[in-house]
């Protein structure tokens, strides 16, 4: 049977409840278990991919293409295993399920209520992720003392009951602020939090403790004194200055023998070695190199995280000092613009996103790119736009567009397959998840892979009109990547030029701090090398 740890939320969010997650997982995965994580979002909607950017940071896009919460993302880059649908449970499918069980009649008349029925539920879904992994692991969404995350801790209070002491650990995340005035590290919020959570039947097995600052021994002890956790199960989470140095953090303060002791489990000698040389490249990388990321939604900078978490993967593995410059595309309307906010960057990346906001700013940046010769980057949205400026302004069609931005636009190099129109009435046209693209031999794409054949994820549900090869490829836009029958075009490329790529999928989900997607470590990597000149 697989051993559980929750992490729960105390005091605040935006603690880093999946950043402390996630480096626990490292850590016990680092000690050979096999890890599994979850998170479980307290939100009503069923399908977390219709939710805005602005509001909720990005869509993470799984192999199997669910769209989960960004928090997944965290998990699937520190365990590095691949998740799948089965990792991100809402309040909205629990109750999806239990509601339609209702409907086919199965629970013969009983009242339905959330104790027991939502609640087994929850443990239904606990239980089944458990299955041929040694340690589950569980986010709670949430803060203590939300109401919407009550069933789900009232699930993992029974679930405790269920499987016994030494097969569950409750992990509690909280917050010591420092308070300037009286210059102070206060334990009072932390003691709260922790009496609300023992309020709904929950006493913390091990507490983690944010804080700006490392915690003294004094502190520590009265956390310990009024939450009834052993003193060294109070671990202190200070501040790093990268979330990728938080796991050593943890293992310093001896935080993955302590789960071992209570989950009976075997320690073993971690070796730490790579994270080493990741958390180095990182903090200790002098040269500079700048990477523009142009899209609309970069005041929320976590609508791009797995972007910016590969940038940041591939400049460490480079031995660059990342500065990124996150451009407005809405606020680019003319020649001037540009200018003022592209000049001297060292490589443009032009992510995914939907709706034509901010769109032409985007085709201009990519002309940019082209004409001046900067290294080019182009996701998903990215792709698209590139391509209808090469259209426009190298092929001479200044009609051309995407069928998404100009329904009746004259030239759609970017459209609806036309199965895809008759499913547009229907709902549910979007391709997701991951799928195959073979490469061509001779591309700068197949060079960097070092493979023909490739698997990565999408999200999206334009194409490139396929009318429009011939006119590409003979002005010198090459498509060197398409689905295996040739129908999709899944990559285009401009041999002349020092780094110009752009893809129809989402490379950014699959790089790992360990090893970095290699078109973002090549991209990078040109783009440092540009800044030498
Ligand atoms: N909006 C575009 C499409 O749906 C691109 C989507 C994306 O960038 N993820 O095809």
């Amino acid at each position: 049977m697989a051993k559980h740890i929750f992490v729960i939320g105390g005091v605040l969010s935006s603690l880093g409840k999946g950043i402390a997650a996630s480096s626990i997982g490292l850590l016990l995965k680092k000690m050979g278990y096999k890890v599994v994580m979850q998170k479980f979002d307290p939100y009503l909607n069923v399908d977390p991919g219709t939710m805005s950017p602005f509001q909720h940071g990005e869509v993470f896009v799984t192999d199997d293409g669910a769209e989960t919460d960004l928090d997944l993302g965290h998990y699937e880059r520190f365990i590095g295993n691949p998740l799948n649908k089965n990792s991100n449970s809402t309040s909205g499918q629990i109750y999806e399920t239990v509601l339609k069980k209702e409907r086919r009649g199965d629970y013969l008349g009983k009242t339905v209520q959330v104790i027991p029925h939502i609640t087994d539920e929850i443990k239904r879904v606990i239980t089944a992720i458990g299955k041929e992994n040694d340690i589950v692991i569980t986010e709670i969404g949430g803060t203590v003392g939300d109401i919407e995350s009550l069933p789900f801790l009232e699930a993992v209070r029974q679930f405790r009951m269920d499987v016994g002491m030494e097969n569950s650990l409750f992990i509690f995340l909280t917050y010591v602020p420092y308070i300037k005035a009286a210059g102070e590290l206060k334990t009072k919020p932390t003691q709260h939090a922790t009496t609300k959570l023992r309020e709904i039947g929950i006493q913390p097995d091990l507490l983690l403790c944010r804080s700006e600052m490392p915690l003294n021994d004094e502190i520590e002890s009265k956390i310990s004194l009024f939450t009834n956790v052993p003193k060294s199960r109070v671990i202190n989470a200070y501040d790093a200055s990268t979330i990728y140095e938080v796991p050593k953090i943890l293992m310093e303060a001896k935080i993955h023998e302590r789960i071992c002791e209570h989950l009976h489990l075997r320690q073993r000698k971690i070796d730490f070695s790579d994270w080493d040389r990741i958390i180095d490249g990182i903090k200790n990388s002098t040269e500079e190199v700048e990477i523009a990321v142009c899209g609309k939604y970069v005041e929320h900078q976590d609508a791009y995280k797995s972007v910016w978490a590969a940038l940041i993967h591939s400049a460490a593995a480079n031995k660059l000092k990342l500065i990124i410059k996150w451009v407005d595309s809405e606020k680019i309307s003319s020649k001037n613009d540009i200018e003022k906010n592209l000049s001297g960057v060292d490589g443009i990346l032009v992510p995914g996103g939907f709706g034509n906001r901010g769109i032409d700013g985007k085709i201009a940046i990519a002309g940019f790119a082209r004409e001046n010769k900067i290294p080019f980057f182009g996701i998903c949205l990215g792709m698209q736009i590139a391509v209808v400026e090469f259209i426009q302004n190298v092929c001479g069609l200044t009609e051309a567009y995407s069928s998404e931005f100009i329904e009746d636009c004259e030239h759609p190099v970017i459209h609806l397959m036309d199965d895809q129109k008759y499913l547009e009435k229907m709902g549910g046209t979007m391709r997701l998840g991951a799928q195959p693209c073979v490469l061509k031999n001779d591309s700068l794409v197949n060079k960097i892979y070092k493979k023909t054949e490739i698997s990565e994820r999408h999200r999206h549900r334009y194409e490139f009109n396929n009318k429009y090869r011939d006119i590409i490829e003979k002005k010198g836009m090459r498509i060197v990547g398409t689905s295996p029958d040739n129908l999709l075009v899944e990559v285009v490329e401009i041999p002349d030029h020092p780094f110009f790529i752009a893809v129809q999928y989402h490379p950014e989900f699959k790089s790992r701090p360990d090893n970095p997607h290699p078109i973002f470590f090549e991209f990078v990597k040109a783009a440092g090398k540009k800044g030498k000149k």
